[in-house]
């Protein structure tokens, strides 16, 4: 017979509990270790509880906030630069202590204007992804006021709550970039006896978000179904960058720069040729207006940047230096299959030539390297003798010839 032994923390018998662990002086009971597991869980959450606060609380500096969209971005200081400054201040707002004293800081969502891919929605997209907070991109042609065939802009806030989970406080915090905002222009200056649903209607509709109110969000799906559950959302703190090219506003702002003193060359004109200058960086709320924007929908968007348009250079350099840069991505594409890449520089700069023709910015860059890469991406990984692909000018040359080939026959 086994002789008894007492546990060393609660002093049961052996033959009292289900099991006793001894070690070389104590001996401890299954009851004692279940009691010592549900403490160890219980501060382990309590630890990870005020981390989670803590981090919420710990706001990046806007000149580390610049650091991190470096890494992503190329170029595009300014616009970096203004949403580092943004997106701080935002955060910063969120945490003023209400009524703490009479100065509330208001929210200040942004305007990103700038030709078709020049890296709006990438950088809201890296923005969000350093924050760590719910993020999702909304198209602002698919909309329509309210009662109109299209989505309703409430739908908007359902994909914002989809991107957290349907954590409706952490949605609440969110970013949302609304993609194609040039394109809810008023349709006309004259009021018209058929309504702008799809213009200043949707312009009215945005603003009931960007100026913060609590709006209810369907929980699924983008229907006109007045039967779903609705969800109410403050959109008091959730921050809105809004983006668009915006084309032909040049025309508008030269004009305006060129008609500002008359009989006097304007100083701030000097030297500027509506072609050949970056015109976008001198728009204001007067240019918005003129483009078709309802003075209180400019009034709620107060920070505005530009992009720069992408020349080749740029371009070059989106292809090989940031983070994500498509040449890294196929590199580690091909080592997977322990294939071992190599772009010689002839052929990168024939990329970015091509690049150039299609005129869609930096995503031009992906649908011609897809056309580049698509064979070899198809063949080699069952080829177990070619361990090596090395892409040269005329690698490229043939690749998109034969593309374009396939597309015109
Ligand atoms: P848009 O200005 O039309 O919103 P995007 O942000 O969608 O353009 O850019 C398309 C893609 O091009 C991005 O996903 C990103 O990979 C790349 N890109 C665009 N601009 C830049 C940039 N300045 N630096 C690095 N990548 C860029």
């Amino acid at each position: 017979m086994n002789p008894t032994i007492h546990c060393s923390f609660c002093g049961r018998s052996n033959d009292t509990v289900e099991m006793m662990i001894s070690g070389n002086t104590a001996h401890i009971c299954s009851n004692c270790i279940e009691n010592a597991m549900q403490l160890l869980e219980t501060s382990k959450s309590n630890i990870q509880a005020e981390n989670i606060t803590s981090d919420a609380l710990k706001i990046p500096l806007p000149i580390d906030i610049k650091a991190y969209l470096d890494q992503y971005i190329i170029g595009q200081d300014m616009a970096k630069k203004i949403l580092s400054v943004a997106v701080y201040n935002h955060y910063k707002r969120l945490q003023q202590a209400e009524d703490a004293d009479e100065v509330i800081i208001e929210k200040s969502n942004i305007l990103l204007i700038g030709d078709t891919g020049t890296g709006k929605t990438y950088l809201a997209q890296t923005l969000a992804k350093l924050l760590n907070v719910p993020f999702c991109i909304a198209d602002a042609t698919a909309l329509t006021e309210a009662g109109y065939v299209g989505e309703d802009v409430e739908s908007i806030l359902t994909r914002l709550l989809q991107a957290a989970s349907n954590d409706v406080k952490a949605a609440e915090r969110g970013i949302i970039y609304i993609d194609e905002i040039d394109k809810i222009t008023k349709k006309s200056d004259s009021p018209s006896i058929t309504r702008d649903v799809s213009g200043e209607g949707v312009q009215q509709a945005i603003l009931k978000l960007l100026e913060g109110s609590i709006v209810n969000a369907p929980k699924q799906g983008r229907r006109k179904n007045p039967e779903q559950e609705m969800i109410p959302i403050n959109t008091k703190n959730i921050l809105f960058i809004c983006g668009g090219a915006f084309d032909g506003i040049e025309r508008l702002i030269y004009k305006r720069m060129n008609t500002g003193a008359i009989g006097f060359h304007n100083h701030a004109t000097q030297g500027i040729h509506q072609r050949d200058t970056h015109l976008l960086q001198y728009v204001t709320a007067a240019d918005l207006k003129a483009y078709g924007f309802i003075p209180e929908f400019i009034g709620r968007l107060p920070i505005v940047g530009s992009l720069q348009p992408i020349d080749k250079s740029v371009l070059k350099k989106i292809l090989v230096e940031p983070k994500n840069a498509l040449v890294k991505q196929y590199t580690k594409l091909f080592a997977m299959d322990n294939i071992h890449l190599t772009i010689q520089e002839e052929a990168l700069d024939l990329i970015v030539e091509q690049a150039m023709e299609l005129k869609l910015g930096a995503r031009g860059l992906r649908t011609i390297c897809e056309s580049v890469v698509m064979d070899a991406m198809f063949e080699l990984p069952s080829q177990k003798a070619t361990r090596q692909l090395t892409i040269d000018k005329d690698y490229v040359a043939n690749k998109i010839d034969l593309n374009n080939n396939n597309k015109a026959a």
